[in-house]
């Protein structure tokens, strides 16, 4: 053996997904990237991915578990939570005992709400104040096209679906921003000052109506609007959930079309590939299930939050329904031996700034899936550091399925970190890693992903989901 073969055996390194994929395998990579990006511009809420995650569902044989009083091997089952959580089961032959497994991902992403009382005027111009959701930079909210989604109950408790610009024919909305030439002081602030809070405004209106009874005659104009098309006056945004939005679709990105670039894929990336992975699920041994969150973005509260007991209340349920009764013992005894894949997105080391990774230690975009035994900050904080037993184990059934996959953590350890659903996933007693996608300018309206990584992800779930 040469030194330089030595040396490539005894040491390691990752490699790019495109140095060893086969044509065959390029193909099904861009068909399946060619869906993501349609699940992406049909699920740009919670709400809506839900929706499009059943539709899908029932498209590959799944029913809803409340209309089931018992269930078998085989069985292809769903359970949705309060219109925000959907949890997908496929049944295996195994004893549910010897365990579950699970993969969880989040399908809330930063965001603008609306206020709850949102309307004003001003200048002459109607608009509508907003509380942002999740991590963002103010900035880059501002001057570009925005839609507007949500419910709204109208007096009467009929509920209003709204959807307004996504189409090519609906009018968009946006923030306006200051002119370069009178932002002298404004440019002179800190980033995190240059646009507040109480500035992400948006323009919905312009029109007045002609009549001297009114005052506030554009914010009339915009109300007659809400109420001719909508049914809805402006005492219904006070319990209504409204999200603003990127309006543009999911895009190619590169001459290569290497990338995607979207709205929202922290982390509806891994919502995607999971849904997709466990639809590729027949007769598994082990009990195959897969969980899709909300408010992963704002610490997972709540009770469509990973720390809502939904979860465990659904696996008690799936338990009953299999043997006809779930002791306290028997559903511990399940959770104890499930194993979970904490699919959430990582960090791509950014070429434009370098400084902030750690590159022995960060992901590399198109260097495939993305393992991370812990996340959190400082000294670890808020991690669930994954088990060197457990990482072999995900390690070598992704090895063994020829899954491309790398390790990584956020960025330099003093950089700033952050959480996943893993840390409470972990709590209950299962194993769990986190893994997923790398992301270019995580949390922008503009998020940027390798296909071949997302291409990995789903390999990973499937071979996950087989072979555990
Ligand atoms: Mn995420
Ligand atoms: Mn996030």
């Amino acid at each position: 053996m040469s030194d330089k073969e030595l040396f490539e055996k005894l040491s390691y390194s990752r490699k790019n997904v495109y140095e060893s994929i086969s044509d065959a395998e390029k193909e099904e990579m861009i068909s399946l990237c060619d869906e993501y990006r349609e699940f992406l511009d049909e699920g740009k809420t919670e709400r809506e991915c839900v929706e499009k995650a059943i539709k899908m569902a029932k498209m590959h044989g799944f029913s809803d578990i409340d209309e089931k009083t018992d269930l078998k091997a085989g069985d292809k089952v769903y359970k949705i939570n309060r219109n925000k959580n959907i949890f997908l089961a496929v049944i295996g032959s195994e004893d549910i005992k010897n365990g579950i497994n699970l993969v969880g991902a989040h399908i809330d992403s930063p965001r603008l709400d609306l206020k709850q009382n949102p309307l004003y005027e001003s200048n002459d111009m109607a608009l509508l104040k907003t509380h942002y959701y999740g991590g963002i930079k103010k900035y880059q909210w501002t001057a570009m096209p925005l839609s507007i989604h949500g419910v709204i109950f109208t007096k009467d408790g009929e509920k209003v679906t709204l959807s307004i610009g996504e189409n090519d024919s609906d009018p968009v909305f946006c923030i306006t921003d200051l002119l370069p030439h009178l932002a002298k002081d404004q440019m002179a602030k800190k980033m995190t000052e240059g646009i507040e809070g109480e500035s992400l405004n948006i323009l919905i209106g312009g029109m007045p109506i002609k009549t001297e009874d009114v005052k506030e005659k554009v914010k009339f104009a915009v109300l007659k609007l809400l109420y001719d098309r909508y049914g809805i006056t402006e005492r219904d945004f006070l319990s209504a959930e409204i999200e603003v939005v990127p309006a543009f679709k999911a895009r190619n990105v590169g001459l290569d079309e290497s990338f995607i670039g979207a709205y929202g894929q922290d982390d509806r990336v891994c919502a995607f590939t999971t849904l997709k992975g466990i639809f590729a699920v027949n007769n598994p041994k082990k009990t195959a299930a897969a969980i899709l969150v909300d408010k992963e973005e704002i610490g997972s509260m709540g009770n469509t939050g990973m720390l809502s007991a939904f979860f465990e209340m659904t696996v008690a349920e799936m338990i009953e329904k299999l043997t006809g009764t779930c002791s306290v013992t028997t559903y511990n005894t399940v959770i104890a031996n499930s194993a979970c894949l904490s699919s959430d997105v990582g960090a791509a080391v950014d070429p434009n700034y370098e400084s902030v990774s750690e590159k022995r230690n960060a992901a590399f975009a198109g260097y495939g899936m993305v393992l991370m035994k812990y996340t959190g900050a400082r000294g670890k904080s808020d991690s669930s550091d994954a088990s060197a037993e457990f990482v072999y184990e995900i390690g070598k059934i992704l090895d063994d399925d020829g899954v491309i996959w790398q390790t990584s953590e956020l960025g330099k350890v003093d950089q700033g970190g952050g959480g996943t659903i893993a840390q409470y996933v972990a709590n209950l007693n299962m194993d769990v890693i986190d893994c997923g996608v790398p992301v270019l300018s995580m949390h922008s309206p503009f998020e940027v992903t390798a296909k071949s990584d997302v291409y990995m992800a789903y390999r990973s779930y499937v071979a996950f989901y087989n072979n555990r």
